[in-house]
């Protein structure tokens, strides 16, 4: 049995013209095929559920993922209804449903477990599953959700659980870019691109892939497609990196301004009190990103900087606030208004002066750098968020990415 996996993004479900839109494409790609097609929620749905939620300030994990998870159900439900009416044999499944089995962390679990079985099971019926993307169910019995742009993961876990032929990711560009088209208008369609390349640029803030849904690809070693629903190009091939002939030295630049910058200052110069600072945020299970640590002018007390989410800022500065209160320290002080701006390549591994040049683009605007971390194949530096858009747009002409 063949299956494809096919993801639609919000703006590809926005209204019922849209979902009439991928009613055509879903038509189409059946011929013998069985389809399991993940969709989110209509485009700026999630985002005003999440609005509800900060206005009653609602701190109830079960609730908040119930509330947040239901632009899906609406979407699954007109496009399963749609497609009966053009007498295709389809059924809408919500996460629990199949089950999608996840852990117990609300607002950014993990999937663990998809019942294959379950799905040949709806498979000896009907010939397209049209599921809920972003949503799952933990081992207590309730709701979760996969953390923001989290339909990528349900369609990835879903492809590699039935070992689907293809997985197709359907959204509003025509594919993966040199850096976001939305700001940076000469940016490249990129054809091909390794797995390391996408993992390192979705998790410096290109969302046009979630995350995980790229480890998860690399992992299974799926195909993956990123396309636009609207024109009928081919998009971006996402693929194990020994199949690339080409590797290129940037592939591409990429930012978030989902960033906040906390720093620690006065702190004694000792062993263990950064194991102390980061072993409490770990517990509190805070995603700690760039650090940095330099001494004093005094040399016996140190400073800290670090990087977390914007959405953990305010939970790990209490954590913080609540348990320091044994180590001595002057100030603690954050700042939402950083951003991170990266530029990744495979290249990179093999040629030295990537660093340099970003550095000196960056300089040559007057753009001030707060911190650095690297990787093999990655350089990320934290600014002020008011040059992101300067920093990404002179980054890519100074690596020639418009070419
Ligand atoms: P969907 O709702 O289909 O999941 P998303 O909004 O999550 O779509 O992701 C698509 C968006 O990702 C694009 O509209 C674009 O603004 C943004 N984006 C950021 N970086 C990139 C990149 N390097 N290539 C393509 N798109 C990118
Ligand atoms: N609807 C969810 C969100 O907006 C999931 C997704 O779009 O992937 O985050
Ligand atoms: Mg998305």
């Amino acid at each position: 049995m063949n299956v494809i996996v096919l993801k639609f993004g919000g703006t590809s479900v926005a209204d019922i013209n849209k979902i009439n839109n991928v009613a055509n494409i879903v038509e189409k790609q059946l011929n013998n095929n069985k389809l399991i097609v993940v969709l989110s929620a209509m485009a700026g749905v999630t985002n005003q559920l999440q609005k509800y939620i900060d206005e009653i300030k609602s701190e109830e994990n079960l609730e908040n993922d119930l509330i947040l998870t239901s632009g899906e159900n609406v979407t699954i439900g007109l496009l399963s209804s749609i497609l009966k009416q053009r007498n295709i044999k389809s059924i809408p499944l919500l996460g629990w449903q199949l089950p999608i089995i996840t852990d117990e962390n609300h607002i950014k679990a993990k999937i663990l477990n998809i019942d294959k079985k379950r799905i040949y099971k709806f498979f000896e019926k009907f010939d397209v599953l049209v599921l809920a993307g972003f949503q799952g169910i933990n081992l207590n019995g309730n709701i979760t959700s996969l953390g923001r742009g989290g339909s990528d993961t349900t369609a990835v876990a879903l492809a590699a659980a039935v070992d689907a032929e293809r997985c197709d990711i359907y959204t509003d560009v025509e594919g993966v870019f040199s850096s976001d088209p939305n700001i940076v208008s000469k940016a490249k369609k990129i054809n091909k691109l390794a797995f390391e390349e996408m993992l390192e640029m979705s998790s410096t803030g290109a969302k046009v892939l979630h995350t995980r849904s790229v480890e998860l690809a690399m992992k299974n070693n799926l195909v993956l497609q990123v396309l636009s629903s609207i024109t009928k190009k081919s998009g971006t091939f996402i693929i194990d990196e020994k199949k690339l002939i080409e590797k290129e030295i940037v592939s591409g630049v990429s930012y978030s301004k989902n960033e906040s910058k906390i720093t620690i200052s006065g702190i004694p110069d000792k062993p263990g009190i950064s194991a102390q600072i980061f072993g409490l945020l770990a517990d509190g299970n805070i995603n700690v990103d760039m650090i940095v640590q330099n001494i004093s002018q005094d040399g016996v007390s140190a400073n800290i900087t670090f990087t977390v989410p914007n959405s953990e800022i305010n939970i790990a500065t209490k954590i913080l606030e609540e348990n320091l209160k044994n180590i001595k320290y002057d100030s603690l002080k954050t700042d939402k208004n950083v951003s991170k701006i990266s530029v990744v390549g495979m290249g990179m591994m093999s040629q030295s002066g990537v660093a340099k040049k970003m550095f000196k683009t960056l300089a040559n605007k007057s753009i001030n750098i707060l911190a650095i971390s690297t990787s093999e194949i990655k350089i990320s530096v934290l600014i002020d968020e008011k040059f992101t858009k300067t920093a990404v747009q002179s980054l890519h002409e100074a690596y020639n990415l418009e070419k």
